[in-house]
């Protein structure tokens, strides 16, 4: 087996195009571990590319190497796009959240992974880089292909970063989950909610759950029935039913019967949705 610390992008890219399908690029290995491990494996842990938190031209750019306590603790991330830094704080346990990485977590492709869900709920896309040097730029909900499969190679293609459009004033995002325990234990219901407000009433909204789908489910109706309005407590009544009703969540022997989470998921996207309501900046008019 080979193990290669990748010193530049171009230097993985030609060890996994030399790998011929063999080698596989790698970051926490806190997901890979656990599979049948590759011949070869490129670590991309290093690299500035995929490390890098940074705001340009009026785009957040995270690195897909950024490990889930970075993103958590960035100034950046917390003022501008807090759903993520909810996300990932609420990750596994300490040792998990320091090698894990945002990128990891989606192409993993877990339905209910709370980075992804985060990064989902606040429209965020990946760029990806491949063995021909071919890229290309994909929202985050059509990397996946079925439950815990994605659309990504990981042995001819590298996810580089990902473009969030930064939340600004009348804007805010949360994310929040449900679990047995406050930490190592995966979540029975997850939910992100990003809303821009406009005097007070809903201009824009993206409201994403899980797990339901292979990928992070967004709540295109409820989204429709939101817009133009409040976001008080008659709105927030009406977003739990309608949410209950859009989506179909499946039971886990492991986590709780479907019927729970068929009533935890209206709860919980409508208690995103009045967190970034709030955060928007219309303390004292929403989820009054
Ligand atoms: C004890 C434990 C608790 C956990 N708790 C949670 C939890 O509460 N919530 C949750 O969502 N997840 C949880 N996880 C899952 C896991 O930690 C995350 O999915 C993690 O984010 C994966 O990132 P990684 O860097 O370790 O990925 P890796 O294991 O390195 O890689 C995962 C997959 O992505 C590929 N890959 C990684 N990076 C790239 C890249 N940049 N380009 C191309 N391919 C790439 C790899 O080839 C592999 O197929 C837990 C895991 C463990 C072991």
């Amino acid at each position: 087996m080979s193990y290669l610390i990748a010193s530049s992008l171009e230097e993985a890219l030609t060890s996994l195009r030399d790998g011929s399908g063999k080698a596989r690029a790698v970051a926490g290995a806190t997901d890979l571990y656990l599979q049948e491990m590759p011949y070869g494996l490129v670590d991309l842990s290093f690299l500035k590319e995929t490390t890098v938190i940074e705001e340009k031209e009026g785009l957040m750019s995270l690195g897909a190497a950024v490990t889930h306590a970075l993103a958590a603790s960035s100034p950046l991330v917390l003022s501008r796009a807090r759903a993520l830094a909810e996300g990932c704080a609420a990750i596994g346990s300490p040792q998990i959240r320091n090698i894990g990485t945002i990128g990891g977590n989606v192409i993993n492709a877990a339905p209910a992974a709370d980075a992804a869900v985060a990064l989902v709920g606040l429209g965020a896309k990946a760029e990806l880089v491949d063995i021909n040097r071919e890229t290309r730029t994909e929202a985050v909900e059509n990397l996946y292909w079925t439950h815990n499969r994605s659309l990504v190679d990981s042995s001819k293609e590298i996810m580089v970063r990902f473009l969030i459009k930064p939340c600004l004033a009348g804007e805010g995002s949360a994310f929040t989950r449900f679990a047995a325990r406050r930490a190592l234990a995966l979540p029975m219901v997850n939910a992100a909610a990003r809303v821009k407000l406009e005097k007070g009433f809903v201009k824009e909204v993206r409201l994403v759950a899980a797990p339901a789908r292979p990928a992070p489910t967004r709540l295109l109706k409820t989204e429709e029935l939101v817009i133009g309005r409040p976001v008080n407590g008659e709105t927030i009544s009406m977003v739990e039913k309608a949410v209950a009703e859009e989506i179909e969540v499946r039971g886990s022997l492991l986590r709780c019967s479907a019927r729970y989470r068929q009533h935890l998921v209206g709860v919980l996207v409508a208690s995103a949705l009045k967190t970034a309501a709030t955060r928007a900046g219309t303390s004292g008019k929403a989820g009054d």
